[in-house]
């Protein structure tokens, strides 16, 4: 998460109604930590100003990376993809759980 003064970060978190910017969750839905992202990364030379900082859950944080997108939509999509890939791979998981707890009928 970017470190930036409390007192911007209050500000855009407030504009953006404590929402994600990217997938609207909640700072307050369970599981989800909220941060500031630089749309564009400071290491590519963003701004810390306002208008490059948006709220942003720890999840798209992490799937953003430093990550440059031209638009908020492909930003807001790129997302989508990520959690929706990591939605399937969890179900896998817990099927793989469960097939393990069931006993072997076909033996
Ligand atoms: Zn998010």
């Amino acid at each position: 998460m970017a470190c930036v003064p409390p007192a911007i970060e209050s500000e855009v978190n407030y504009r953006d109604g404590y929402r994600c910017a990217y997938c609207g969750r909640s700072g307050f839905d369970v599981w989800t930590s909220m941060g500031i992202d630089h749309f564009k990364p400071k290491s590519r030379g963003g701004s810390d100003g306002t208008s490059n900082l948006h709220a942003c859950c720890s999840a798209c944080n992490n799937y953003m990376q430093a990550k440059e997108f031209a638009t908020m939509e492909e930003a807001r999509q790129h997302c989508r993809k990520c959690m929706t890939q990591d939605w399937i791979a969890y179900q896998v998981l817990i099927a793989k759980w469960l097939a393990d707890q069931m006993p072997r009928l076909a033996e």
